[in-house]
């Protein structure tokens, strides 16, 4: 007997992790229903609200290869082995992310991926897709979703609202949950949310003509890095070869967006703070006008699951309702992991549902127990990478630190390896990384201070000695 037998789920949310969980779950052998308030991509083309691409990294190809769709993913991606940094003036820097050639970040496109998801989802049995339908609603003692159909009324759409019941609400439902809502009112429940001050805005840099067709303006196997001390740009590439950027600015200040109004303020501005990039986006005057600015929210929450207290009278079980994804854990982008760290959510759910036989008393405490502290973990650390990349990459103490860094992993393979390569290039839980991240970075200190001490040794030395020789 398959462990998902004969039990109901209701997933709120078709978004990345809703639609790769439906798949794990359908090969357990569970009846899923997935409830998304877009539209059906595969009727009317992706309607996303975020970033265009993303970087996909070792967590998420994880998680893929757990549903057997990691091939046919990066068949689609750009590998990106590094940094391309831009300076205001002089040559561009090109900044390798590891000593290994073969590890890189792979540029996907969110709405292609979600559409993979979906449509690899719906051919599984027991899966059904339900869309325009926004949960309202949770009952969290005898677990059960109410959805409002905003369909049109041309596609039967009434605007009525529906209840389900089901064994397993999984709330997949993104940064703004309307599954953790209902959770939120509970006795000691844990929340916060914070926002930064930045806020990032896309633009767009096409294609050029070349001789035989459509080409990167760019160098396509990088994450081109505008660093600007408080503030950045990154470009990603795509596979139409045109490259999508990301601003992230403050929202007030002489480096933030409120700042420009009129096309010759947005002009000069970038003349004089992204000297190359009017000749790469003919269009940037228009498109930063035009596109909105959208904020970076931090939520963290615990306990990420709530067990039902009614038994189901078709199982018997009392059920429970869990949170994956950014429902759990919205993380800012800067590290490039809330799209990993959601699909290793769901690698981690499916482990614990099998290890448990299905019983979800068990099954979900250890998931959240498992998880939570990672989601912690990788929330800090991307918001320090934020820093990083806006205000140090360019420097030349960073860049010696990365050599540093890359030389002792060469020579110490099994024991040093730069935090980078363990949060993109290894699936070492998050927290793991960070502890080891620490205690690497107490050696590389020592390191320091003990080169500057034979250093400044030597030196003392040397002066001594001339001293004495000059009598
Ligand atoms: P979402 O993708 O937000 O999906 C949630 C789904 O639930 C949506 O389809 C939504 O319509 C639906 N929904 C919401 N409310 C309801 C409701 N009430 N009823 C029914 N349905 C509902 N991550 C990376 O790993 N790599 C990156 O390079 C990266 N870059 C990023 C860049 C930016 C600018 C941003 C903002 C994020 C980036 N991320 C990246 C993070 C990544 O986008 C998210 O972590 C990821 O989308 C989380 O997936 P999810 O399925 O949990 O949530």
């Amino acid at each position: 007997m398959a462990i998902g037998d004969g039990k109901k789920v209701v997933i709120v949310g078709a978004g990345l992790a809703g639609s790769l969980m439906a798949c794990y779950l359908a090969d357990l052998g569970y009846e899923i229903h997935v409830y998304e308030r877009r539209p059906d991509p595969r009727k009317k083309g992706y309607v996303g609200g975020r970033s265009i691409n993303l970087a996909l990294s070792a967590r998420g190809i994880k998680g893929l290869a757990g549903a057997g769709l990691d091939k046919k993913v990066l068949a689609e991606a750009i590998p990106m082995r590094g940094r391309m940094v831009h300076p205001v003036s002089g040559p561009l820097a090109f900044q390798a992310y590891s000593k290994n050639r073969s590890d890189a970040i792979n540029s996907i496109s969110r709405g292609g991926l979600n559409l993979l998801l979906i449509e690899a989802a719906a051919k599984r049995p027991g899966v059904k897709f339900y869309f325009d339908q926004r949960c309202l609603d949770v009952g969290l003692d005898a677990p059960s979703v109410t959805f409002k159909d905003q369909r049109p009324a041309e596609e039967g759409g009434a605007g009525l609202t529906g209840r389900v019941e089901a064994d397993l609400v999984i709330g997949a439902d993104g940064a703004f949950s309307a599954v953790r809502a209902r959770m939120q009112i509970q006795d000691r429940f844990e929340y916060s949310q914070s926002y930064l001050g930045h806020g990032y805005k896309e633009l767009h840099i096409p294609a050029r003509r070349g001789r035989s067709g459509p080409e990167f303006a760019m160098e396509p196997n990088a994450l081109h890095i505008w660093p600007r001390g408080g503030s950045m740009m990154i470009a990603l590439p795509n596979p139409d070869k045109s490259f999508t950027c990301t601003l992230f600015w403050p929202f007030e200040g002489p480096h933030g967006f409120g700042n420009l109004k009129t096309p010759e303020q947005v002009e000069r501005f970038f003349k004089g703070n992204y000297p190359d990039f009017p000749a790469l986006s003919p269009s940037f005057v228009q498109d930063y006008l035009t596109n909105p600015v959208s904020s970076l929210v931090t939520v963290r929450c615990a306990p990420w699951w709530t067990p039902g207290s009614k038994p189901r009278q078709i199982t018997g079980g009392v059920g429970g309702t869990v949170l994956i994804g950014d429902a759990a854990h919205a993380i800012v982008p800067f590290f490039g992991q809330g799209m990993n760290c959601a699909f290793e959510d769901c690698t981690a759910l499916a482990e614990c549902l099998k290890r448990f036989g299905g019983d979800l008393t068990r099954a979900l405490p250890q998931y959240g127990e498992d998880r939570t502290d990672n989601a912690e973990a990788i929330a800090d650390m991307a918001i320090t990478n934020f820093i990083e990349m806006r205000d140090k990459v360019a420097s030349r103490a960073f860049r010696a630190k990365k050599k540093l860094e890359h030389a002792l992993h060469a020579i110490l393979p099994g024991h040093f390896v730069p935090l980078y390569n363990m949060v993109s290039f290894s699936t070492i839980p998050y927290a793991e990384a960070r502890r080891r991240a620490q205690r690497q970075s107490q050696v590389i200190q020592a390191v320091a201070i003990w080169a500057g001490v034979v250093v400044g040794g030597l030196a003392l030395g040397m002066l001594i000695g001339r001293l004495r020789a000059g009598g």
